[in-house]
């Protein structure tokens, strides 16, 4: 998992796979089942603390070349895999002059982990672009779901634990000069505040009501602290970065003291953004 997270951190699962399609998602679903063997989804790893060592648990990787296609469905929708990199779909948004999603430009990862967070940033987020998603259901049969089912809301929605293999986005026509002018502008300032060249998993922590999480670390004095080889960033105190060879215990000792720090001093309980697959055997 080192190698399929932007962390940079995390051991081997008893199973991989990189499904093609449908077909072949159903089968390694299958034999999941038929193994007692839980799975998780994996999409550009963006957002994930994986354990190190031996994982107990199949990893189910949406990503090319099965489920990362576009089609544009209407004058102003277009229908996206699962694995599609959000990258690769702005691109296509520039080239096909479809605005709406620029809020998405330096956000990595794929429209499948994207919408199953509700990923977002400048006060947007992907759910209100949504139309409708796709995912495998029970008996392998494909459901869609309108997106007023999906419960959409800050960094999380009802996508969390489905495979979500399609999206319908809603987008706006708009010149790709003025789209490629908002992407550099977000790129831009997103590269001026976070540590965007080190290995980190993005913001650690959510943004509690009262004050954003880097604000409310770096007023507790954060910033560059360590542990072994993770360190709170020293731009971004809600980043926590991969100096070389830090391990998922040295960051869940930082996240632990972060979360202290902030409770000692304001009385707030910061809740992780990121996801923590843990080593610890769990029932399939
Ligand atoms: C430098 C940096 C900057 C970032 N900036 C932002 C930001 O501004 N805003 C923001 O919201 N996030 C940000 N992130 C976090 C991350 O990029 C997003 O949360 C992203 O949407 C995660 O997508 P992913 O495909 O990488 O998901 P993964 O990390 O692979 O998975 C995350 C979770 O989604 C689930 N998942 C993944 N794919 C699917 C699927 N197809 N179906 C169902 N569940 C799925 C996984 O099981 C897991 O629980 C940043 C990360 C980094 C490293």
């Amino acid at each position: 998992m080192r190698n399929l997270t932007t962390f940079r951190i995390g051991g081997r699962p008893l199973f991989y796979c990189r499904p093609c399609g449908y077909r072949e998602l159903e089968c390694a679903r299958e034999r999941c089942r038929r193994h007692g063997l839980p799975f998780r989804i994996l999409g550009g790893g963006s957002n994930l603390l994986v354990d190190d060592g031996c994982l107990p648990f199949a990893v189910i990787h949406l990503c090319s070349p099965g489920f990362d296609w576009i089609e544009r469905t209407g004058p102003t929708t277009l229908r996206a895999g699962g694995g599609v990199r959000l990258g690769e779909l702005l691109g296509y948004c520039l080239g096909a002059g479809l605005g709406g999603l620029e809020f998405l430009a330096g956000i990595p990862g794929t429209l499948g982990g994207a919408l199953a967070g509700n990923a977002g940033a400048w006060g947007s987020s992907i759910g209100e672009r949504v139309l409708r998603t796709w995912s495998l259901g029970e008996a392998n049969r494909v459901e869609e779901i309108p997106a007023e089912r999906v419960a959409f809301a800050y960094r999380t929605s009802a996508l969390g634990g489905r495979i979500v293999t399609e999206a319908e986005l809603a987008l706006e026509p708009r010149s790709p000069e003025l789209i490629g002018g908002l992407m550099r502008r977000n790129l831009r300032q997103k590269a001026g505040r976070h540590p965007v060249g080190t290995p980190s998993a993005g913001c650690v922590f959510k943004n509690p009501p009262a004050a954003p999480a880097g604000k409310l670390l770096e007023r507790c004095g954060m910033k560059g602290k360590r542990v072994g080889d993770a360190q709170v960033s020293r731009l971004h105190a809600n980043f926590i970065c991969n100096l070389a060879e830090a391990r998922a215990q040295d960051v869940l000792l930082l996240m632990e003291m972060m979360r202290e720090a902030v409770r000692g001093r304001f009385g707030i309980e910061l809740e992780p953004e990121l996801k923590h697959w843990e080593s610890r055997r769990t029932v399939a």
